[in-house]
């Protein structure tokens, strides 16, 4: 434990900045947070990007640590597997893991921001809402605040600030003006709509409630993960521009041709789909590389201000918490040298983001196209069979990413060595019977490493 009551500010009460704020005043940290919207729990709002968030292993990690996750088992709905929908209607379930411990979980994403205020505010953080940073002077340390309704602006001193302000970081757009700061943003070409499904006869869920569904598409794809309500929080991914696209989808009659010919099942479950589909934003997506992350022991960036990634693998707040949970094991290190911890945090951390930043892009081609094919439904199962042989030496990729918390550049690297040897071993056969062991036994033995499972 640190016994200093220095106060560390913080940028941004999304879901990285409480989380980290928990565990800094559980180390004796005095934490003042500003968050220039207002409060969720007292003014109806929209929770921001994207309603529902699935869970899994490097965030429960993290909400373990703060002594969160036992409280959340109120708020989240496992999920076993994809429940593939085809154009014909057909279901096909594919388990995410290889047994039903392996699961993610559904969970909305303003009960999980409320849960985690409700407990930095308990144990002593100071959340100002409404507070804009409109700016940094690095060289004095002091932050610029922007009163949201009254619209003036005050000068805070900050000896040490970390900017949890998400994607478009107003603490990174002022490192941008300094010297050598790397930079890159990446949007993709597709955008996503938020839609949803209401809660079926006798007000259950319409649709299997213990599965993430997907309408894989080619191009594109919906998916629908299940809220504690009995409805489906639905988000819909497509081109902005080309045949099937947003830019098409501009009337009702458009938009009801265009899921009664594609979603055909869905349809019947979305009698509010041209309300949701018209009033609802269309959203972009954007993968964010940035370098260096801090400037000195005085500022820091940290989750998405750091490095948005791509929603598809369902790891950007599970990799936002894990930074939390490094970052807090640097300074449980090294006390309050906030150079060295942050120095540490980015050599640890940068070459991890990066990798599922990449993972991330790549599995959007798994989800919205190869999930229908049923060559990649043998494949799964092939690697879940070695898996089973081998479970020191052969982890799914997706296994590696979503059930582990083994580093995702491993997850990269080792995944891409798995998927050569797959494509070697299922080349020519359509069952299980017919994998050549002998082959298996002698790839992965020569091409893996024993791994440290966590
Ligand atoms: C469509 C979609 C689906 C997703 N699905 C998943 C998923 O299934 N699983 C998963 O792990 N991740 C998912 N993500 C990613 C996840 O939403 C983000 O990684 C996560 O929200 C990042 O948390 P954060 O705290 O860093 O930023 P944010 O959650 O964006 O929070 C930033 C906060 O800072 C505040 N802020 C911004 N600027 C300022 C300023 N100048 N002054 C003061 N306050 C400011 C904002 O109001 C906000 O409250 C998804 C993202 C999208 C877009």
């Amino acid at each position: 434990m640190t016994s200093t009551r220095q106060t560390i500010t913080l940028i941004g009460a999304g879901l990285n900045g409480p989380l980290l704020a928990l565990g800094l005043v559980q180390r004796g940290f005095q934490v003042e947070i500003y968050e220039r919207r207002p409060d969720m729990r007292r003014v109806r709002m929209s929770a921001g990007r994207s309603i529902n968030l699935a869970l899994s292993t490097r965030g429960i990690h993290a909400l373990k640590k703060v002594g969160l996750w036992d409280a959340m088992q109120k708020i989240i709905i496992p999920m076993k597997g994809r429940m593939m929908h085809s154009v014909t209607s057909e279901l096909t379930f594919q388990p995410y893991g290889k047994n039903e411990s392996e699961v993610i979980n559904s969970i909305s994403r303003a009960e999980l921001n409320i849960a985690l205020m409700n407990a930095a505010q308990s144990q002593g953080v100071a959340i100002h809402f409404q507070q804009r940073c409109a700016g940094i002077d690095f060289k004095t340390g002091t932050l610029q605040l922007r009163d949201e309704t009254s619209c003036d602006e005050r000068p805070v001193d900050c000896a040490v600030v970390i900017g949890c302000d998400g994607s478009a970081s107003a603490i990174r757009n002022e490192m941008l003006k300094l010297n050598r700061f790397n930079f890159s943003q990446q949007f993709l070409d597709y955008g996503y709509k938020e839609l949803a499904i209401p809660p079926g006869p006798a007000g259950k869920h319409a649709l299997e409630t213990n599965a993430l569904h997907i309408w894989p598409r080619g191009n594109y794809m919906l998916i629908a993960l299940p809220n504690m309500d009995a409805t489906f929080a639905c988000i819909l991914f497509l081109p902005f521009g080309g045949p099937d696209s947003f830019e098409r989808l501009t009337t009702p009659s458009a938009l009801d041709e265009f899921f009664r010919s594609r979603f055909p099942d869905a349809v019947p479950l979305m009698p509010n789909l041209a309300n949701d589909f018209f009033a609802n934003p269309t959203g972009a997506m954007v993968t964010i590389k940035c370098s260096p992350w801090h400037f000195g022991g005085q500022a820091l960036l940290l989750g998405d201000a750091a490095h948005a990634i791509v929603p598809f693998f369902g790891q950007g707040i599970n990799c936002g918490f894990e930074d939390c949970t490094t970052l807090l094991e640097l300074l449980d290190q090294h006390g309050a040298d906030w150079k060295t911890v942050f120095r540490e945090f980015e050599v640890a951390r940068k070459v991890n983001t990066d990798a599922i930043a990449d993972l991330a892009v790549e599995n959007f081609v798994e989800m919205r196209d190869r999930v229908a094919d049923p060559r990649f439904l043998f494949r799964k199962k092939v690697e879940l069979a070695l898996e089973a042989k081998y479970p020191q030496l052969f982890v799914p990729k997706y296994s590696m990413v979503t059930f582990h918390r083994i580093p995702y550049s491993t997850a990269l690297n080792r995944g891409r060595v798995q998927d050569e040897m797959l494509a070697a071993l299922c080349d020519g056969i359509e069952r299980i019977e017919e994998l050549d062991w002998e082959r298996a036994d002698q790839l992965v033995r020569t091409s893996l490493t024993p791994l440290e499972h966590s």
